[in-house]
């Protein structure tokens, strides 16, 4: 589109022929940049404003006649000639955000906060409804690209404005403020038409048309608290707030002038509640500025510090400010972390309640911080936590006046206080050093490197002269003490400027040689620890970098300040939410959290998954043992879960979400996904195949815990390399339940070997099964009655004959033996199979139970030969640890012996030693059975818990 003198004169006239307020409104009739800042004082036009304000305003100036006594008896002197507006502890300042502001039922909630606040001063600093800046924004980018639908987009911001409105307010009040708002939507019409005709906007034209939002609220919400019998005055903070600005996007306020017009206004409208626009302000020269992208914090801090209140408290859509920030996820790749840089073009994706409360958190285990120092809070608002602006800080510091961070969605959170830290309060030392983790993404990496910059005065000056002359902003330097290269981070979108600047600046030295390159990486992103402790605890870098080694995350550069307040790294940008969980679990997570892998969901694994169901609160609660069952395998399907999984329903979750089964994607995703501190996989199975991967685990560093005989028992040669393993390494390997289920057997046998007992002889009834078939072939019975009466209560395999072979005995006999010292293999173990030799061919286990009444003479024979000498019975296993060997045979014993007295399916063990040799150590009770077995993998997972460190 051409542009014509005529075009332009229009837009000018339409913007001169407003006759109520804006800080643009003077006589001129033409508008240029230059005439912009070149506008009649404010203060001048305040009071041009006032006027006509009078007329529309009048319920306002009717109000302000009936301020109470007590309000200015308490916040105004007026022994002076002067109202002066007192300061100090009877002011509380509060700033609601977007959010808090984003409808009309919010706004009432808003007015209901600061009712009930009893404070004797109220001054309450407001945002732009939610989207409605990002909107603003949109306006002059799509007016300065001369699309025409900016004017659509104006008409939406009117309607929003004026439905909000008339849900909150009615009768006169609704009609000056609809008013008023039609007049500042025809003046941003006029203006974002000058915009479209230069195809340009100036900072200041921005500036003026984005703090619109700001104004709304304000006056809605002032109506409503009056509405509500409160006197209640709204200021317009441009005529208050002066700031310069300061470069870099950023302003610096100026205390001593606005705190001169903070009190002028206030004798003008003295008042016990006052809302405040936050975010907008103006230039000495009373030109309409900003305090740039979230600034509204720092409005609240700026004025919550002229007044010397006792707190301000900014509230927002979170619970406080939380260790990592809780919306970080994979899919937000907006540029909003990047506070602190330009960003008039950035359309943020605005924070929404709804939705931040239905987000599944990438740092899942982030915490609220109940306190934060001054200190803490800006480096975590400076690294990307858009909580709080970083400006924010400051003011309010010089002053100590705490901020507390508070969600208006959950008045039940008590939220977190910003303040000085307590010395020496109990508690502190328990206190993780490093208090968050912030990260800013879209950064890349300038490396200017070379031979010929060592010992060469005034290197690190050229190059950041060079930066500072394109106007980028660095956000962390590094340099090798070597000199040889100068590594600094900047926002991506300056980084090609910043790379062509160097390149022409160092023009000479690169032909040269003296540097021999100016390198980018692109695509990383900034993370940094943060913590005031982290001063004075030793190890917190270490353990920092060993949590972003265990993850596989390759550090690019390193910065930590000698304040030592924040440990910076900068990463690929891809690795930003790995790196952020693995930090933050580490050092949030207590060391005895543990990422569970349950492998056999079959009768043993689901028991176990109940009891741990039922036990897992407690654990956490009384015992810091923090269990966390991230994935659940059969041999068809496997449910994975990024979180733990709620073991309420494991059953339906399998069911519905589960996948097909992969051992291997299995056991990545429990061990690898969720940095955290330690991994175990459960196997519950019997499997030879999933025993066969223990090795592998153990040596990636995942606990293995199981009651599944195949590895202990399979060949030797494996089973030395896997216990060679576990001891070289610090991985734990437990397997109690391999023998006499839920029993202290194993346990027993190595308190024995560890404290220098010796072995002589292991004799047991090892099998449930065939320790109730003895039990009870007694009297008449026949051998193949009890054994049904066994299958039939469900004591056996469902082949019986994998009971009666002895197979599963033997396997506990080299488990004993081998931890003894004895190096057997099973085919070592002679096994006396309790299966008649014509019936071990037979294909089925009916078949089987059928043909088993004809060898019944034979078994009688056995027991009346025993029971004419005064015996019993019993199927036992036997490690001669004198003689080396072992073996698996029917025996009989005197009826006085202890294992001639069991009952049920009991298993009894009793262990020869050179101390307990008279008298074996016997360990007699329940040996088989989901509940048990699952109970004896349950204490084996605790027992974890405490080589880990977890309390005793
Ligand atoms: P408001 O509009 O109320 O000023 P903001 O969107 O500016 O709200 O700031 C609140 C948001 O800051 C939260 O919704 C959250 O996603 C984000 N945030 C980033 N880092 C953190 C953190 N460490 N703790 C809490 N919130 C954080
Ligand atoms: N409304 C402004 C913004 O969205 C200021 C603020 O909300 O803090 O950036
Ligand atoms: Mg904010």
């Amino acid at each position: 589109m051409a542009l014509s003198a005529a075009s332009i004169s229009n837009a000018s006239r339409t913007l001169s022929s407003s006759t109520t307020f804006s800080p643009l409104n003077n006589s001129s009739k033409t508008i240029t940049p230059s005439h912009f800042s070149s506008s009649l004082s404010l203060a001048h036009r305040s009071s041009l404003f006032r006027r006509s304000f009078v007329s529309q305003w009048g319920r306002r100036e009717s109000l302000r006649g009936h301020v109470s006594r007590s309000v200015k008896a308490v916040l105004v002197d007026e022994s002076k000639e002067n109202v002066k507006l007192l300061k100090g502890d009877m002011w509380s300042v509060h700033k609601f955000g977007g959010t808090c502001v984003g409808s009309s039922e919010r706004i009432k909630n808003v007015a209901d906060i600061i009712l009930k606040d009893s404070s004797e001063g109220k001054l309450v600093v407001v945002s732009a409804m939610s989207k409605v800046t990002d909107m603003m924004y949109d306006l002059i980018n799509k007016a300065q690209s001369r699309d025409d639908s900016y004017l659509s987009a104006v008409d939406a911001v009117f309607e929003k404005h004026r439905l909000t409105a008339m849900d909150l307010i009615d009768g006169d009040d609704l009609a000056s403020f609809l008013s008023r708002l039609h007049h500042d939507i025809n003046n941003l019409k006029a203006m974002l038409r000058a915009i479209y005709i230069a195809g340009h906007a100036t900072e200041s034209f921005s500036d003026f048309v984005v703090g619109h939002g700001e104004l709304w609220t304000a006056q809605m919400l002032s109506y409503v608290v009056r509405k509500n019998c409160q006197d209640c005055e709204w200021m317009d903070t441009r005529e208050v707030l002066i700031v310069n600005p300061s470069g870099s996007h950023q302003v610096d306020p100026d205390f001593v002038e606005s705190k001169k017009r903070l009190e002028e206004w206030f004798s003008r409208h003295p008042s016990k509640t006052i809302v405040a626009t936050g975010f907008i302000a103006s230039t000495p020269q009373n030109i309409p500025t900003t305090l740039k992208r979230d600034g509204s914090d720092f409005s609240a801090s700026i004025i919550g510090a002229m007044l010397r209140a006792h707190q301000v408290t900014i509230w927002t859509d979170v619970d406080g400010i939380y260790s990592a920030d809780p919306r970080k996820d994979h899919s937000y790749s907006g540029e909003w972390p990047l506070t602190t840089f330009k960003r008039t073009q950035v359309t943020r994706l605005d924070s929404n309640a709804e939705r931040f409360f239905s987000f599944s958190s990438a740092v899942s285990e982030a915490v609220i911080l109940r306190t934060l120092s001054y200190q803490e809070a800006w480096e975590m608002s400076y690294f990307g936590a858009n909580v709080l602006h970083p400006r924010t800080i400051l003011p309010v510091m010089r002053h100590d006046i705490p901020i507390m961070i508070r969600n208006i969605f959950n008045l039940a959170a008590p939220g977190t206080m910003i303040c000085r830290p307590a010395e020496n309060e109990d508690g502190q030392k328990l206190e993780s050093p490093v208090k968050g983790f912030a990260t800013i993404d879209n950064v890349a990496l300038v490396n200017v490197e070379g031979t010929g910059m060592a010992g060469v005065p005034g290197t690190a000056s050229a190059i950041f002269g060079a930066v500072k002359d394109v106007g980028a902003n660095v956000i962390m330097i590094s340099q090798a003490s070597s000199e040889h290269s100068v590594c600094f981070a900047l926002p991506e979108s300056e980084v090609t400027a910043v790379a062509e600047a160097l390149k022409s600046r160092f023009h000479e030295a690169l032909n040269a040689g003296r540097i021999s390159q100016v390198a980018v990486i692109h695509n990383c992103s900034i993370l940094a620890a943060v913590g005031q402790k982290m001063a004075s605890t030793p190890g917190v870098s270490a353990t920092l970098f060993n949590a972003l080694a265990k993850a596989n995350i390759n550090v690019r550069a390193i910065a930590q300040g000698c304040s030592e307040y924040n440990i910076t790294v900068v990463i690929k940008r891809e690795d930003c939410i790995r790196a952020l969980r693995a930090v933050h679990s580490r050092f949030y997570l207590s060391k005895t959290t543990i990422a569970m892998g349950i492998i056999g969901p079959g009768l043993i694994g689901a028991t176990l998954l109940d009891q741990l169901r039922d036990q897992a609160a407690v654990l956490k609660e009384d015992f810091n043992i923090d269990l966390r069952v991230m994935g659940i395998t059969g041999s068809r399907a496997m449910l994975l879960s990024d979180v733990e999984i709620d073991l309420s329903n494991w059953r339906e979750l399998v069911k519905d979400k589960g996948e097909v089964a992969d051992l291997e994607k299995f056991t990545q995703h429990v061990h690898v996904n969720h940095f955290i501190p330690n991994t175990v996989l459960v196997d519950c199975t019997a499997d030879s195949s999933v025993a066969s991967c223990y090795h592998d685990w153990l040596r990636r560093g995942i606990h293995v815990i199981t009651p599944n005989k195949k590895a202990n028992s399979g060949p030797l040669d494996q089973y030395l390399k896997l216990r060679a393993l576990q001891r070289q390494s610090y991985t734990h390997y437990f397997y109690e339940a391999t023998v006499g289920a839920g029993l202290p057997i194993v346990s027993t046998l190595r308190g024995l070997l560890e404290t220098g007992d010796k072995i002589l002889r292991i004799e047991g009834i090892f099998s449930g099964t065939l320790s109730y078939i003895f039990n009870n072939f007694i009297g008449t019975r026949s051998f193949s009655d009890v054994v049904a009466e066994a299958k039939q209560a469900g004591y056996t395999e469902p082949d019986p004959r994998d009971d009666l072979s002895g197979t599963d005995v033997a396997r506990k006999v080299i488990i004993l033996a081998r931890e003894s010292g004895l190096k057997l293999e099973l085919s070592d173990i002679p096994v006396q199979s309790l299966v008649p030799q014509p019936l071990r061919a037979i294909a089925s286990a009916e078949e089987f139970m059928q043909q088993l009444p004809k060898f019944d003479n034979e078994m009688a024979r056995v027991r009346q030969e025993a029971e004419d000498a005064g015996d019993v019975l019993r199927y036992v296993g036997v490690v001669d640890a004198v003689s080396e060997e072992g073996r698996v045979e029917l025996q009989r014993y005197k009826k006085d012996h202890p294992f001639a007295q069991l009952s049920g399916s009991d298993n009894i063990i009793a262990f020869t030693t050179t101390r307990y040799k008279e008298q074996p150590l016997i360990v007699r009770g329940p040996g088989a059975g989901a509940q048990v077995t699952a109970g004896g993998i349950f204490s084996d997972i605790l027992r974890l818990a405490s080589y880990l460190g977890a309390p005793s």
